[in-house]
């Protein structure tokens, strides 16, 4: 059976988890997460990240630094995972889905300024399969309307838009490491940061509303409870798994890209015959190959396409149902103008396997099944 994902494994993930234990700092903040956050602030070009127990916890940081509270609301694409909405909607937010462009999946941002109303306090675009939304108009529209953007770059470490990273964007960024992600450490994610004025305020927040970050620099002789947080902080055996895969995170790219590439050249000939659709890169992006998927020509297509890869013995997934849809979302939210395209692409859109350790023969069978198919 080819499966879908396998996290990534580079070697050293066991050597440097050991050495986090022999450390006898196994918490928050030790060597590895100091070695993590140091490496994305440098790669990346931000001045301040921190590393977060998952990418659903540093949206909640950026909600609460952005000063989200009852009855603002939120700009963000219906097609998306729920932490996107629910880090706001815990906050009393309420999420204004604005549709999709069918090219890159990602929220439409012609149609951002119609979702605006005097309750609007934030955009979040989604960086779907690590392919950049247009940022240039999305943060002229900010900064017209004086709104946060929150950049949702789960998906997007080692992506670029017009050559900035993704993440570094908006005034803040969030990153997965979930096991589903390029790069990981099971479950975690990072928070990074444009302005340095926030920085002491989420130092704050993510040690329970405390100031001991201070006290461990020898900044304070004492830490108090200073405000309302919560514990953001993984353990530092976490990052030492995610620092073996950063330290070779060119490598994972590369191989990952190579498979990508591998899937689009194949499928060309399909597209050109109009069997199915291929992603768009857009141009002034660099993507990080995340996820490969194709677009058939409907729901029937693709339920036929699912069942028949899987008697190949080949499992592939389709992605998010729109949130709007959701009871939650239509509790917590309300869809801005037409969904002209969220349901109906999502419907479409297929996942196929894609992972670091993929095997060239194994490549090449999902290849030679998706051809083989009865468009
Ligand atoms: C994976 C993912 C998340 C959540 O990440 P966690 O680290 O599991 O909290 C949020 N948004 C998007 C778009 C994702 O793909």
């Amino acid at each position: 059976m080819i499966r879908f994902n396998i996290p990534p494994y580079v070697g050293n993930e066991l050597k440097y988890m050991e050495q986090a234990i022999k450390n006898e700092k196994i918490c928050g903040d030790g060597e590895y997460t100091k070695k993590c956050s140091a490496w994305i602030e440098e790669k990346m070009g931000t001045q301040k990240v921190f590393l977060t127990t998952s990418c659903t916890h540093a949206t909640e940081m950026a909600a609460m630094l952005s000063e989200i509270k009852e009855g603002d609301e939120v700009i963000m694409p219906s097609y998306t995972f729920v932490s996107t909405a629910d880090a706001f909607v815990l906050r009393g937010a309420k999420a204004v889905f604005v549709d999709i462009r069918p090219d890159t999946m990602n929220i439409d941002e012609t149609l951002i300024e119609d979702a605006i109303t005097e309750k609007t306090k934030a955009i979040v675009p989604v960086h779907y399969a690590g392919v950049s939304c247009e940022m240039d108009t999305i943060m002229d529209i900010a900064k017209q309307h004086k709104l946060m953007v929150i950049e949702d770059a789960a998906q997007g470490m080692m992506s670029t838009y017009k050559g900035k990273a993704l993440g570094t964007i908006g005034d803040f960024g969030c990153y997965s490491f979930h096991e589903t992600k390029n790069y990981t450490m099971g479950e975690g994610g990072a928070l990074l940061v444009k302005d340095d004025k926030y920085n002491e305020y989420a130092e704050i927040i993510r040690e329970k509303g405390t100031d001991r970050s201070k006290f461990f620099r020898g900044q304070v002789d004492k830490y108090t409870w200073k405000d309302a947080g919560s514990s953001y902080l993984p353990s530092d055996m976490n990052a030492a798994y995610l620092w073996a895969q950063l330290e070779v995170a060119e490598q994972i790219n590369e191989k990952r890209l190579s498979v990508w590439n591998a899937y689009y050249g194949a499928f060309s000939e399909l597209r050109d015959q109009e069997k199915l659709e291929l992603p768009t890169i857009p141009k002034g992006c660099v993507h990080n190959a995340h996820m490969f998927y194709i677009k058939l020509k409907d729901l029937e297509t693709r339920t036929r396409m699912i069942d028949y890869l899987k008697s190949e013995d080949i499992l592939s997934v389709f992605h998010y149902v729109p949130l709007h849809s959701a009871p939650a979302g239509i509790k917590y939210g309300r869809f801005s103008g037409e969904d002209k395209f969220t349901t109906k692409e999502s419907e479409r859109l297929l996942r196929l396997p894609m992972y670091y350790n993929m095997e060239e023969s194994d490549l090449e069978k999902v290849i030679e099944a998706v051809k083989k198919f009865d468009f």
